[in-house]
């Protein structure tokens, strides 16, 4: 650590403090889409924005966007940023400290009265995490492009279509596809996160250099096998659908373990009927397996898809297989993750290079231009929690590399 007096965090550890007691209740940290306390976050970030400088507005997706402009206003943007909103019993970091940390960085660049040549947009996403409506990351979408108008129809638990949230906020579903940025308008986007894992803490780093957002593949698979007495059908003689569940579930922790960024999880078990004295005579479960890499995610849940039918057979039960979700991996922009890795370096810290496991907006917006993305440790790894906590010498850290690294950008190294 430089032995100066800290010039970000003190500002930001407040900042993230007023953040996370927006809440649409009192005894924990919710903040979800198209509420009365989304405009509330929305209006204070709108606030700092312009407090740094920047000409701010709320778009017609629920994103707050800033823009500190450039000097040359031909030049591509640079767009930095993170969501606003949260899980439901969140932590306060996940999201706000990328969009806070942005805000700053613009802040001290208009203090010391600097321009650079191109301009930087910030952007406060909403709807990131799909809490309220499933449907996830449409406020990122909104501005890639890729907006869907299905995503219109996604319903909250109150029946409520996400097209009617979002009017009632006060904006204007018809808009949306206005929002979308062109290509070539946004040089590259870099987006400040927590890493929401144990790794860098481990490793005993502050900062990590994001290699890749990995990529998921789910299925549900559903055991028929042959309900009994508990009592009376000796243990030979059954076709228990749990037990075939349960070989799957540990033959992919097998196969998915000793390999560098390979993770797999059965997140979801049901026995049926699901009584203490019936041997269970149906299981259904989930798997969600993920790799930065495709083919080591691909390889690994096609030898999990062949083993199904090999157990289901040993243990005289019958297994469909169905597929739920299928999405690439997202590999950050080798010229970006090179910048970043000096930014932090240029801090007088240690990094390292690790794939994100979670989605994150980055992911959203990569098809619109290059990405990147700095992971910050927090405590034990944990997140979607209100256990989640930082260190304010970490957050002086990240936001001085991240100042690092947009002072020295230049849109055209992305060309
Ligand atoms: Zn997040």
């Amino acid at each position: 650590m430089p032995a100066s007096l800290p010039r970000f965090s003190p500002k930001m550890m407040a900042r993230l403090d007023e953040l996370g007691r927006v809440s649409e209740n009192p005894e924990n940290l919710t903040r979800t889409t198209f509420t009365p306390e989304h405009k509330r976050g929305n209006a204070l970030a709108l606030q700092w924005m312009q407090e740094a400088g920047m000409t701010a507005a709320e778009d017609d997706a629920g994103n707050v966007v800033g823009l500190y402009a450039g000097s040359n206003p031909t030049l591509p943007r640079l767009m930095l940023g993170s969501h606003l909103d949260t899980v439901r019993n969140a932590g306060k970091y996940d999201g706000m400290l990328g969009v806070v940390a942005a805000i700053a960085c613009v802040e001290e660049l208009h203090k010391q009265g600097k321009r650079l040549p191109f301009g930087i947009e910030v952007v406060g996403f909403s709807n990131e995490e799909g809490t309220r409506f499933g449907a996830a990351m449409t406020g990122s979408r909104a501005i890639a492009g890729t907006f869907d108008a299905a995503l219109f129809e996604a319903k909250d638990r109150n029946g409520v279509s996400l097209r009617d949230a979002l009017i009632e906020f006060g904006r204007d579903p018809a808009k949306i596809p206005a929002i979308a940025r062109k290509q070539g308008e946004i040089a590259a986007f870099m987006e400040l996160h927590i890493e929401q894992g144990p790794v860098l803490e481990r490793q005993g780093l502050a900062l990590g250099v994001v290699t890749a957002i990995s990529g998921a593949r789910r299925y549900r698979v559903d055991m028929k096998g042959l309900a009994g007495h508990a009592g009376t059908v000796p243990m030979g003689g059954r076709q228990d659908a749990l037990l075939a569940a349960a070989e799957v579930a540990l033959f992919i922790e097998q196969r998915c373990t000793g390999t560098p960024t390979l993770v797999g999880t059965v997140g979801q078990m049901e026995a049926f009927p699901g009584a203490v004295n019936v041997i269970p005579g149906a299981a259904r479960f989930s798997i969600d397996i993920r790799a930065a890499i495709d083919a080591v995610r691909d390889v690994a849940a096609d030898e999990v898809l062949a083993e199904i039918p090999r157990i289901a057979a040993k243990r005289r039960v019958e297994a469909t297989i169905t597929p739920l979700y299928d999405s690439k991996a997202t590999p950050c922009d080798p010229r970006l993750m090179d910048q970043v890795e000096a930014a932090i370096l240029a801090q007088g810290v240690p990094t390292m290079r690790l794939p994100s496991g979670a989605g994150h907006d980055a992911m959203t917006v990569a098809p619109l231009c290059p990405v990147g993305m700095i992971f910050m440790r927090c405590t034990r790894g944990i997140s979607h929690n209100p256990l989640e906590a930082v260190l304010p010498e970490d957050v002086e850290l990240a936001t001085a590399a991240l100042f690092h690294f947009i002072e020295h950008f230049t849109p055209e190294s992305m060309q």
